[in-house]
């Protein structure tokens, strides 16, 4: 699927299909749909009849092993979908009980067999890397032999929400596209068309980024009921407020909700770093449907309480997906908030 604040890109590379480099870096911040573009994209050029600026037809031999997620001339490398290579790698160590966030170096060396031999249907053939920076050095660097010696018709591309932790190597090899956030307007037009309720708000608390706001509208209910908790957090305490929040996560189990302990921790920093904002500066970045909200808490505490708070979650947040009590881990970030919430006063 193509989302209008990408046709630009999208026709450029389509109109060049057949002079394309050998690899691609389609870099910019989470939620503005780069990897529906490059999955667009892999398809496009290994259909068998789409022309002109079109979509992949969705119709042909090619496409519908593409949706099928088994295009001979296609693979797809991200952390954890290869796990079982992953018992006898022998340059990193194998962490068996948590689903790797690494894309392994024997995800990287089954390449070579891929890239050995001619394709299936004569066509491209289309390496997709995502995230990047989920590569470590050596697993770059096995890569990165692969991009030096590129095989005929073969197109990596690589997504990253972060080009700054990339190698140098890496991205010298690499033709980079940028993926800004798109405009506001574009953003809610969509996001409308969509039938997103909320839209502005959501979109104001995702950062501007409107996927990451469709994938957070189903939260809306327990995103208000965190503001009302927040609201009230001098007068019922953070024990209590906890036990709500960690009936949230219990819940999350079950599939019925797609919140957990990071999600929290995230909320909570967007936040703090309005209330910080709006000391400094009077306004709100997430929360620009909040403005008396923040004011108002914003007026009962202090900024270097803020401020040390914000850092403390970023250290919360580091740890939120190790195997902690959750209830503790939720009334030790709310009694820190609770702490610096009340320190202007
Ligand atoms: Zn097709």
């Amino acid at each position: 699927m193509i989302y209008s604040w990408h046709n630009e890109h999208w026709n450029r590379l389509v109109e060049q299909a057949d002079r394309l480099p050998h690899a691609l870096l389609l870099a910019g911040p989470q939620g503005g749909g780069k990897m529906d573009f490059a999955r667009a994209l892999a398809a496009r050029l290994l259909c068998e009849t789409a022309g002109g600026t079109a979509e992949a037809c969705g119709k042909c031999p090619s496409c519908t092993w593409f949706s099928a997620g088994n295009h001979p001339d296609f693979r797809l490398i991200e952390p954890g979908s290869d796990e079982l290579d992953g018992a006898d790698d022998d340059t990193e160590p194998t962490t068996q009980k948590k689903k790797s966030e690494q894309i392994r170096i024997n995800q990287i060396r089954a390449l070579d067999d891929f890239l050995g031999i001619g394709t299936h249907r004569q066509g491209a053939r289309i390496i997709l890397i995502q995230p990047a920076e989920a590569m470590n050095q050596a697993t770059a660097n096995a890569l990165l032999k692969m991009l030096e010696e590129p095989s005929s018709s073969t197109l990596f591309i690589l997504i990253t929400n972060n080009k700054r932790r990339l190698l140098p190597t890496i991205l010298s090899r690499c033709q980079t596209l940028n993926f800004p956030k798109p405009s506001v307007s574009q953003a809610l037009a969509w996001l409308r068309e969509s039938r997103t309720p909320h839209a502005e708000d959501l979109l104001a608390h995702a950062g501007g980024m409107p996927l990451a706001a469709i994938g957070e509208a189903v939260n809306w209910e327990r995103l208000d009921g965190f503001y009302r908790d927040l609201a009230q957090l001098e007068l019922a305490g953070p024990v209590t407020i906890a036990g709500r929040w960690e009936s949230w996560l219990k819940e999350n189990k079950d599939g019925e909700a797609s919140i957990d302990r990071r999600t929290l921790v995230i909320w909570m920093q967007k936040w703090v770093f309005d209330l910080v904002i709006m000391k400094l500066c009077g306004l709100a970045v997430f929360h620009a449907h909040k403005l008396q909200e923040v004011r108002a808490a914003a007026g009962r505490a202090s900024i270097t309480a803020l401020i040390d708070c914000y850092n403390e979650l970023l250290r919360i947040k580091a740890v939120s997906q190790h195997p902690l009590n959750p209830r503790l881990f939720l009334e030790d970030m709310l009694s820190r908030y609770a702490r610096a919430a009340l320190s202007g006063r």
